[in-house]
């Protein structure tokens, strides 16, 4: 029997929890814990993660943009929220909702200290950003102190944190990289805090370097991947839980024979008498065409079944030839059985895109 109806995106906030409170455990108590709840919360559901972790605790949230902060204001959320990239066109909607930019640029600054002294606001909590490596965003450490100086000077800006982005903190064989850019960030630091006596607070690993370089932590630690179950190591994902698993059912089974063919541009021609599933899932959701043909897999009364011929708008044929299973029966996409990093390596991804791609019109249901 299935326990869904149609395709879901569940959501598990006990993995949520189990998740904040792994992540918490390798932290000094004194250092605060901010949570990336960008792009929808990984794909999930951001204002439901969000509400979720400012019960729980945690003390920062991050987005990438200005119209995900809306969101979470709307809904409810108080927690003070960095805003990673800012763009000076949100300005008024940003302060409007009391969102905190990163500033990452000499033309960034400048615009949100005109905009802050046009409207007169009273030392706006700013956050600079320091480019150490992943040339992305953010000020050289050169620049920076520059930069903070005039945060600092500034009656309408205060600095709120300096903080920085590993290149490459999921990799051991980038250690001396990694290492570089903490030494980069290391060396300016104290630079910053000689400007003037603000207790801004510093800031530099995701989630591999929460748990890569432990005397990295600084202040204040972001995670997003692992709050939501994975941590870009198998030995780690072992100790976290996935909070998102995407399920389906099946809609239609047909029992072909050789020579029948499968989907459009009869992407796969049948060689033995093969039972066939269809299932209510297509690349609008997410669902990448690399994993047809073959190539991808979903699970099915704890079965594999290849995906056959090639993935459509809205929907998927699986083989089920070995599989007991009928019509109406649950189909796991990504979860527990088969995770999303494990599906994402099979089409040559990463879970991050897996998870973010899981589109709008996918049900959420909240697990409590
Ligand atoms: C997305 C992002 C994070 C979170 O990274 P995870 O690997 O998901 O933990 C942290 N910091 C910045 C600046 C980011 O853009």
């Amino acid at each position: 029997m299935s326990s869904v109806s149609e395709t879901v995106l569940e959501l598990d906030l006990g993995a949520l929890h189990h998740n904040y409170h792994f992540l918490r455990s390798k932290l000094n108590p004194d250092c605060k814990m901010l949570a990336v709840v960008k792009a929808n919360g990984y794909g999930g559901d951001a204002t439901t993660v969000a509400l979720e972790l400012q019960e729980l605790g945690v003390d920062y949230l991050a987005v990438a943009y200005v119209n995900e902060g809306l969101f979470l204001r709307d809904a409810g959320v108080t927690l003070p929220i960095l805003v990673l990239h800012p763009q000076p066109v949100n300005f008024e909607l940003m302060v409007a909702k009391c969102l905190e930019p990163s500033i990452y640029s000499e033309r960034l600054l400048e615009a949100f200290s005109r905009f802050a002294s046009d409207q007169k606001l009273v030392a706006y909590p700013v956050h600079l950003k320091i480019n150490t490596g992943l040339n992305r965003l953010g000020f050289d450490p050169q620049q920076a102190t520059r930069a903070a100086d005039l945060v600092n000077k500034s009656e309408f800006l205060s600095l709120r944190s300096a903080f920085t982005h590993l290149a490459a903190s999921e990799d051991a064989a980038e250690r001396d990289f990694t290492l570089g850019q903490l030494a980069a960030f290391d060396e300016v630091l104290p630079k910053l805090r000689a400007l003037g006596d603000q207790k801004f607070f510093a800031h530099a690993t995701n989630t591999s370097g929460i748990l890569n370089y432990p005397q990295a932590h600084y202040d204040l630690v972001r995670s997003g991947i692992g709050l939501y179950g994975y941590a870009n190591a198998p030995e780690l994902d072992r100790e976290l839980k996935p909070v998102m698993r995407l399920k389906t059912v099946i809609s239609q089974i047909h029992n072909l024979q050789p020579g029948d063919s499968i989907g459009y541009n009869r992407g796969h021609v049948v060689a033995s008498p093969m039972k066939m599933a269809t299932l209510p899932i297509g690349h609008a959701d997410g669902l990448p065409r690399a994993l047809g043909k073959g190539v991808g897999t979903v699970i099915i009364n704890g079965k594999q079944a290849p995906i056959v011929g090639n993935v459509c708008m809205d929907m998927i044929m699986v083989d089920v030839s070995e599989i007991d299973c009928q019509e109406g029966d649950e189909v796991e996409v990504f979860g527990t059985i088969q995770s999303a990093e494990d599906l994402a390596k099979k089409a040559n991804t990463i879970s991050y895109e897996l998870l973010t791609a899981v589109g709008g019109r996918i049900k959420r249901v909240v697990l409590r």
